[in-house]
C-alpha cells in the first residue's frame, strides 16, 4: 500500500501520517518526487485497520494497493530512481557509470594486487574478485576462501578501489562482510532463499546476478526477499541467460535493461565476461550495454588469461581493458552519462 499526498503540505503533515502508520506497527518509506510525496508501507498486517486510521487525514490524497507482487522492488513503491551509495564517493545507479573489475578468481596477493593497480589507472572504481567460486566441477579450484578475501582488503586499502566478492553460504555472510565493500549473490544462488535472507539482514549493498533461466520477474521476487528482511540496497545483474544458443556461453539480454528500469527503481549492471564466455566479445557487449542504459558493467580481467586458474577465455588483458574503457567513457559522454 502507498499513500499520496496531497500537493501543498508540508514536512510536519508528512511525519504525522508516518507516525501514525508507524504506531501501527508498519515500516515507512519516503519518496519526494517534484510535486508528489509518496509514503510507502511496509508490512503485512491489518489492512482494514490501516485504511480506517489513515481515513482521518485530510492531507492524504489516495491510498493505493501496490499490485506489482515485488512491492519493494516495484516503481510503485518508490517512483524516484535508487542511488546507492558505496563510499569513497561511488555511487551506483547516478550519473556516473561504474566499472566494475577484476578477475574471475582471487589467485594469489600479487595476481590481485597487480590487476587492481591496472583496473584502477584504467578508469574501474571496484575491484572483483571471487574467494569462494561456485565451479561446474567439485574437482576444479574453489577458490582461496578467507585468504582470498584479505588480499582483495589489501588490494582495496592501497587502491582505494572498493570491493564485490560472491558469498555462496549463509554462514560465510558475516565472514564476507568483514572484506567486502559489496556481496555478489551468484547467478546459481539468485533463488537461495536463505542466503538472500541473510545478506538481506545487512546495510551492505548486494549485487543480485540473473539466474540463468529466470524471468525478469523471479529476478525482482529475489530482490525482494532481500528488500523485505530491511536492505534495500540492491543492486540487479544480468549475466546472459540460457536460451538454445551455444556459440557463446550464454545469450546476453540487453533489453532487460529498458525492461527493469520499467518495471523497478533498482540499479542494472551488465556482466559482459559471463554473458559472452568470449574475451573477443566483451568490448561489443560492454558497449551495447552503456549504450542501452545500463547503470555499471562487471569485467573480468587477468594479466595472463591463458594461465588463469577460472574463466580465462573471457578475461581480459589490461590493455584491452584500458582501449575498452576509454571506448565506454566516448559512448557514456553522448547518452549524457559519464565514467
Ligand atoms: C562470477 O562472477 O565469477 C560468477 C561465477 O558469475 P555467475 O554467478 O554470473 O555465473
Ligand atoms: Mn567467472
Amino acid at each position: 500500500m502507498i499513500v499520496v499526498m496531497k500537493d501543498n503540505i508540508n514536512e510536519k503533515d508528512i511525519k504525522k501520517v508516518k507516525k501514525r502508520i508507524e504506531e501501527l506497527g508498519y515500516n515507512t518509506h519516503i519518496s519526494q518526487g517534484a510535486t508528489k510525496t509518496i509514503i510507502g508501507i511496509i508490512g503485512d498486517l491489518n489492512r482494514e485497520e490501516l485504511i480506517d486510521s489513515l481515513a482521518a487525514y485530510e492531507k492524504i490524497e489516495k491510498l493505493v494497493p501496490i499490485q506489482e507482487p515485488f512491492k519493494l522492488a516495484g516503481k510503485s513503491f518508490k517512483a524516484e530512481r535508487t542511488i546507492i551509495d558505496i563510499g569513497n564517493g561511488v555511487k551506483i545507479g547516478g550519473k556516473e557509470i561504474i566499472l566494475m573489475a577484476g578477475p574471475c578468481a582471487v589467485e594469489s596477493k600479487e595476481q590481485v594486487l597487480s590487476i587492481a593497480r591496472a583496473v584502477k589507472k584504467a578508469g574501474a572504481k571496484i575491484l572483483r574478485g571471487g574467494a569462494f567460486k561456485p565451479r561446474t566441477s567439485p574437482y576444479s579450484f574453489q577458490g582461496l576462501h578467507e585468504k582470498g578475501l584479505k588480499y582483495l582488503k589489501t588490494a582495496s586499502k592501497e587502491t582505494g578501489l572498493k570491493v564485490i566478492t560472491e558469498v555462496m553460504d549463509p554462514r560465510d555472510v558475516e565472514l564476507v562482510a568483514k572484506y567486502t565493500d559489496i556481496f555478489q549473490i551468484g547467478a546459481r544462488n539468485m533463488q537461495n532463499y536463505f542466503l538472500l535472507k541473510e545478506v538481506g539482514k545487512c546495510k551492505k549493498a548486494v549485487l543480485l546476478k540473473r539466474g540463468m533461466s529466470a524471468t525478469y520477474k523471479e529476478l525482482l521476487m529475489a530482490a525482494e526477499y532481500i528488500m523485505s528482511e530491511g536492505n534495500h540496497n540492491v543492486i540487479l545483474c544480468e549475466r546472459g541467460i540460457g536460451t538454445f544458443e551455444n556459440y557463446t556461453r550464454n545469450t546476453l539480454d540487453l533489453v532487460s535493461i529498458p525492461v527493469l528500469n520499467k518495471l523497478s527503481h533498482l540499479p542494472i549492471i551488465i556482466d559482459p565476461s559471463h554473458a559472452t564466455g568470449h574475451w573477443d566479445l566483451v568490448g561489443s557487449a560492454a558497449k551495447g550495454a552503456v549504450a542501452m542504459g545500463a547503470d555499471g558493467l562487471i569485467i573480468e580481467v587477468h594479466p595472463e588469461p591463458s594461465k588463469a586458474l577460472s574463466d580465462g577465455q573471457q578475461s581480459l588483458k589490461f590493455e584491452t581493458f584500458s582501449k575498452l574503457s576509454s571506448e565506454l567513457k566516448q559512448i557514456a559522454e553522448i547518452i549524457g552519462r559519464e565514467i
